[in-house]
């Protein structure tokens, strides 16, 4: 067989579906977010950053980089091992402690990233639970999909935030066999919230557990950022939230927090959890100061939350439709993945706005989009040049305002 050339048709497909990846090289500035210098063709250029998931610019705040230098100082690069060889830090065990009073839960585990976090704790649940079946929700992430998937458990998937839907499909199962129910709080893509209390009710009632990924709403919702199951006053109702640390939070790393007898399960089977080399010393001291923060500052999310309603409004004024829903998140619709690509590029060479195209199969087909995060580090004038050249480019690309 020619393998380089199967390699190569199957990148040739991408490109002409105008979905082939291109990442933009970007170095972002610690102390001037969302700035950011773009390197391009030997040229750099100054641009902002207005597709990051450090929502609320924690990556660069000073504490936490206070944080991080004195850990790095203290007990060097890496871990040095695995959890189980060598590789516990005190810092992992501070972690751990904070995790589990952000969400008031017995117990919490940190894993490599959130990706990871679903995986191990998903695909060890489901696949030692006898007889499991798992109700999940039809827009989970690729992780959730994959811990399922590598669990070989039997999976039923319920219609996107439809409670009635899973009642049906939770009706119908046995009685007798175990049942995990796994959704998320904040879903990213479209921006939209689950009913979390509606599914608590099911998982009573049917006797399922829940598994809630909180990825995109931890540092940003409740009174001191433990998502939105804190926020709906749920979080007690819910077996296992996992979140990550590389997001609001603004490093790198996941978790899940639960019972003891649940993490110390996980932390005993996980594979994904036991093979591994712990997270660096230093990356596990700049999260615990990043969550402390959050954990009374609500300024960050306040401005943040302006910052959201104020693009939203600019949108809607120059004409620009972007799709209606509760979170921080602002979804511009465009529907083709190579106009989509286009105008990505357009912001980005000529405008200065960097804004990631998002394309299939993080999203389905035909319902690509650029996907706005404002933060509460973006001023009015970037929220105004970011609206004004929108519409420059809508009218460049002679795309259709809002109907
Ligand atoms: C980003 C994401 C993850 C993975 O988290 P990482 O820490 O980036 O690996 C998990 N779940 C959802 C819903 C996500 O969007």
């Amino acid at each position: 067989m020619d393998y380089d050339r199967f390699f190569q048709q199957q990148i040739e497909n991408l490109h002409r579906e105008g979905r082939y990846r291109v990442f933009a090289d970007i170095e972002r500035h610690a102390g001037d977010f969302p700035r950011a210098t773009r390197r391009k063709d030997g040229a750099a250029s100054e641009v902002t950053v207005w597709c990051s998931n450090d929502y609320l610019g924690m990556g660069q705040h000073p504490e936490v980089l206070r944080a991080m230098h004195g850990a790095i100082d203290r007990c060097g690069a890496g871990a040095g091992g695995t959890r189980n060889i060598a590789g516990t830090n005190h810092f992992h065990v501070l972690l751990e402690r904070e995790l589990c009073d952000l969400h008031g839960k017995e117990a919490s585990l940190v894993c490599t990233s959130g990706y990871v976090a679903n995986l191990a704790a998903l695909s060890t649940l489901a696949s030692k639970l006898p007889g499991c079946i798992v109700f999940s929700d039809a827009l989970n992430h690729a992780s959730m999909i994959e811990g399922i998937r590598q669990s070989r458990a039997e999976k039923r998937i319920f219609r996107h935030n439809d409670a009635d839907h899973l009642e049906r499909l939770l009706a119908e199962a046995d009685p007798d066999r175990p049942k995990l129910i796994a959704f998320e709080s904040v879903y990213s893509m479209d921006g939209d919230i689950a009913p979390i209390a509606r599914f608590c009710d099911l998982a009573e009632r049917y006797g399922a557990l829940t598994y809630l990924d909180e990825v995109h709403a931890v540092g940003l919702y409740g009174p001191r950022g433990g998502g939105v199951a804190e926020r709906d006053g749920v979080a007690g109702r819910i077996d296992v939230i996992e979140g990550t640390l590389a997001k609001a939070f603004g490093c790198v790393g996941g978790y899940i927090a639960a019972s003891t007898a649940i993490v110390d399960f996980v932390r005993s089977y996980a594979s994904a959890f036991i093979f591994t080399t712990a997270l660096p010393p230093a990356v596990a001291a700049a999260a615990i100061e990043s969550i402390r923060h959050l954990k009374t500052s609500d300024a960050e999310r306040q401005r943040q939350r302006e910052t959201v309603a104020k693009v939203r409004r600019k949108l809607t004024e120059r004409g620009i439709r972007h799709m209606d829903n509760s979170s921080h998140i602002v979804p511009v619709p465009v529907g083709d993945p190579a106009i989509c690509k286009q105008i990505s590029d357009l912001l980005l060479d000529d405008y200065g706005i960097y804004v990631q195209p998002i394309n299939f199969p993080t999203v389905p087909r035909g319902t690509e989009r650029l996907r706005i995060t404002p933060s509460p580090l973006h001023s009015d004038a970037d929220i105004e040049h970011l609206a004004a050249s929108l519409s420059a480019v809508w009218n460049r690309l002679a795309l259709k305002p809002a109907a």
